[in-house]
């Protein structure tokens, strides 16, 4: 066994590679905490670097870099799950701690590894994918089990928010969708018949405790997050129940370190089915911010600096709004306007996070809204209610 590492205290810096919302938000919980924090990112402005005590603006790369980011850190983790492995390697060979490690990150990077892992972790679990096959090269197109058509084609690297996916109906129809999409690596996966979608938000420490929060109910809108709703409005205490004990079985077997999220389809019939798993806190889990005792966040920390772990209780019933780019562009002018958010505001219980971004664009993830209620009711309605006011369709 390695030899037991001490904590990380506050007044010592952190390190996060990528410079997105999520190491903003990661950055604020560390900063909260009395830790300063250390963004690493390509790109000259962005959300974590421009409020970070360190940025260091370099290709994930970029040796130079990473040594420099090994001086100042002890512990480093992502918020980017497309951060090449060989970065996180080169940071532990500096013998910096790194949570969630190189094989756990690389696993949620290639649909095939993910999918294969996910069909091994059946036996387990009595949770699988829904039944798929991989597509590498030309012949295997044609060698392609024909009760996947209706079937999803989804590109191994690369995709997120439903980018890189065809939907495909028949075998005609899949020649010319790989093409698409540069006959790359993909895997075809049956169409699902969902009921809805939930996703489950585990946490590993150092010391191999797992905690694990209320599941919570997605709606997605164009492949996008819409909202997430905890405790899952749908979801049944059996099915609960069995998503989070799988969760936290996956957790361990990976031996992850971190903040884990595992998305799932409840289908028509009741079965379950896993989907895929993000290596870092998710936009379906940004409602512990401000309805949980331990936001996500908070425990991203505790974990790379191999604290014990917050509490996961919920404190109130949420619904979260994402805030897109579109909500800039409403009345159809081409210019940028500021939603009104004073109306927003009018709404007590509602909690808004913009995330610094300033160039609003369709599609891009610019802030949530955390709506909480006394009942699950009242947070569903005021989540309505608040969306109305932003002018976003029902
Ligand atoms: P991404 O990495 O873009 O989030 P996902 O695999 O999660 O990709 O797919 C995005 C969304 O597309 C899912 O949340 C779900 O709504 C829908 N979807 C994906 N795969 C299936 C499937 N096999 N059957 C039905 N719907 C699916
Ligand atoms: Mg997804």
């Amino acid at each position: 066994m390695a030899d037991y590492l001490e904590p990380v205290l506050p007044g010592s810096y952190l390190g996060i590679l990528g410079g997105g919302q999520l190491g903003r938000m990661f950055t604020q919980a560390a900063q909260a905490m009395g830790y300063k924090v250390c963004v690493l990112d390509p790109a000259s402005d962005s959300p974590a670097g421009s409020i970070a005590e360190k940025f260091i603006q370099a290709d994930y790369t970029d040796s130079e870099a990473l040594k420099e980011m090994a001086t100042l850190c002890q512990s480093v983790s992502t918020e980017f799950e497309n951060v090449p492995a060989q970065a996180l390697d080169e940071l532990e060979s500096l013998g910096v701690f790194v949570a969630p490690r190189s094989s756990c990150v690389s696993l949620a990077q290639n649909r095939v590894a993910e999918k294969n892992f996910l069909a091994t972790w059946k036996a387990e679990t009595n949770i699988g994918p829904a039944p798929y096959c991989v597509i590498e090269r030309e012949a295997d197109v044609s060698h392609v089990p024909t009760d996947l058509f209706p079937g999803i084609l989804k590109t191994a690297r690369m995709g997120y928010d439903g980018k890189g996916q065809i939907t495909v109906y028949g075998m005609a129809d899949l020649a010319p969708a790989w093409a698409e999409l540069g006959k790359v690596p993909c895997v075809l996966e049956k169409r699902m018949d969902l009921d809805f979608e939930v996703s489950a938000l585990v946490v590993r420490g150092y010391d191999d405790a797992v905690v694990a929060y209320p599941v919570a109910q997605n709606i997605h809108r164009d492949g996008i997050l819409h909202t997430s709703t905890v405790p899952a409005p749908s979801l049944k205490t059996a099915q609960e129940k069995k998503i989070i004990e799988a969760a936290k079985a996956l957790i361990r077997k990976i031996d992850y370190v971190g903040v884990l999220c595992v998305e799932f389809f409840v289908l028509k019939n009741g079965d379950i089915v896993a989907n895929e798993i993000a290596p870092r806190p998710h936009n379906s889990g940004h409602y512990t911010m401000d309805a949980s005792v331990s936001s996500q966040f908070e425990q991203q920390v505790r974990s790379m600096a191999r604290l014990p772990l917050g509490d996961t209780r919920l404190l109130a019933p949420v619904s979260m709004l994402n805030l897109l780019g579109d909500l800039w562009f409403m009345g159809g002018e081409d210019r940028a306007k500021e939603p009104a958010w004073n109306q927003v505001l009018s709404h007590p219980e509602a909690k808004l996070h913009l995330y610094g971004k300033s160039d609003p664009r369709i599609g891009r993830k610019m802030g949530h809204i955390n709506c909480l209620g006394e009942s699950l009711n009242q947070a569903r309605q005021s989540c309505a209610a608040v969306a109305v006011e932003l002018g976003i369709e029902p």
